[in-house]
């Protein structure tokens, strides 16, 4: 059995759900086997067409964590939206077009004596509507134990080091609960536009295990 059995999930959240078999493709593991025979069933049935199939891929691989970037700027450039974004991510978010489908967005913002992570211990949850595909090493059982039990040396590892002063603050994630940090808006930036800001935001950064860059690096 599976992680995945563990607790309820979206399927079409999950990479496997988004891996088309290819023709060069010499082995399937047995959960490819199954998404494949599961998707020919589906549209075999009529239950959903293989162009819905193909642009629901499309759509999937289209997300990148510029979005999430996008989002954190505005979040640092406009405290109004700030706080709506604390106090509901999900419509916050769609202010800027992007849509958590099936899952509930929680922000939570990094603070001079409070950082925040993220992980999935059961698997691989993430806020894919906004991020896109989580890294391969979000979903390694190495950092889904460790960072829970240990969360400062495995961000020291990252190369970042969080003040013993600092409390770390670890969120686990769940089928229908995604977060987004917020991190601390890097000091020298007061006169950047939004879109400046935005390519400060690094992917590992809304994860929590780094910081964002720092202006003119
Ligand atoms: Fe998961």
């Amino acid at each position: 059995m599976t992680d995945h059995d563990h607790h309820d999930h979206d399927h079409h959240d999950h990479e496997h759900a988004h891996a088309p078999p290819q023709p060069d493709d010499k082995v399937h593991s047995y959960y490819q086997i199954l998404g494949i025979a599961l998707k020919e069933l589906l549209i075999e049935k009529g239950v959903v067409s293989a162009d819905e199939v193909r642009r629901q891929i499309e759509h999937r691989d289209s997300i990148t964590p510029a979005n999430g970037s996008l989002v954190v700027a505005k979040a640092w450039a406009d405290p109004a939206f700030r706080q709506r974004l604390l106090a509901d991510g999900n419509a916050a978010v769609a202010e800027l077009g992007f849509h958590m489908t099936t899952t509930k967005l929680v922000a939570v913002e990094n603070k001079p004596d409070e950082h925040n992570v993220v992980v999935c211990t059961l698997c691989s949850c993430y806020p894919r509507d906004l991020l896109g595909l989580p890294p391969s090493w979000y979903k390694s059982r190495a950092y889904r134990a460790r960072v829970v039990r240990e969360p400062r040396a495995v961000l020291a590892e990252f190369g970042t080091h969080i003040a013993d002063d600092v409390a770390l603050r670890v969120h686990d994630s769940t089928a229908d609960m995604r977060f987004l940090v917020v991190p601390m808006r890097p000091a020298g930036t007061e006169a950047m536009s939004e879109a400046e800001l935005a390519a400060l935001v690094t992917r590992d950064s809304m994860i929590g295990v780094s910081l964002p860059d720092q202006p003119g690096h």
